[in-house]
Parts: C-alpha cells; sequence; structure tokens
C-alpha cells in the first residue's frame, strides 16, 4: 500500500505510523460527563469502506495527514495535511521573521 504523502510523494506503508480514527469528535474538556468521556476513548465503529484515518509520517518528514481509506480495498482515496485538511505545498506556507 502507498501513500501519497504531499511533501514526499507517494511512499510505502511502512515509512508510517497509525495514529487513530479521525472521525470521532473530542468532547469539551471542561465536561465531567463520564458517558460522553467514555464513548470518545473506547467506543469504535468498525467501518467497512470508506474510513478517514490521521497517519503520520514518521519514516520521513513527520507530518501528521488525514487519510481515506478503504477499509475493504485498502484503496487511498484522499490524503490531506491533518493540521487544517487541506494539502498546502510546503513552498505555499508562510514564512516567518520575514520583513513586510
Ligand atoms: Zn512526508
Amino acid at each position: 500500500m502507498l501513500i501519497t504523502c504531499p511533501y514526499c510523494g507517494p511512499r510505502d506503508l511502512a515509512e508510517f505510523s497509525y495514529q487513530g480514527d479521525a472521525n470521532r469528535t473530542r468532547p469539551d474538556p471542561a465536561s465531567t460527563d463520564p458517558e460522553a468521556w467514555n464513548a470518545y476513548v473506547y467506543d469504535r465503529a468498525n467501518t467497512a469502506g470508506d474510513h478517514r484515518e490521521y497517519w503520520q509520517h514518521s519514516g520521513g518528514c513527520r507530518v501528521h495527514l488525514a487519510v481515506t481509506r478503504n477499509t475493504l480495498t485498502h484503496e487511498i482515496k484522499d490524503v490531506a495535511l491533518a493540521r487544517d485538511g487541506a494539502v498546502k505545498k510546503p513552498s505555499a506556507r508562510r514564512k516567518t521573521g520575514a520583513k513586510a
């Protein structure tokens, strides 16, 4: 299985680490509802089909990705940067310290 890293290009699965389900919504940190936290920590959908997951390119540039993978065929349908949900090229990143 190949995952196309936005920075490094297509790479083998061995270079990536699975980081978990990207569909879960974290409860409000101030919440003391044990059922909401229990569901967040332990409940998982066992999806047969397209599933949104977090992966890290741990053997490469170490970027965190949001990957849509079909759990039946392992086809990768979408890859985006996890932080903003969209692919941005490194040259498009904002430079810091530059004078305007
Ligand atoms: Zn990479």
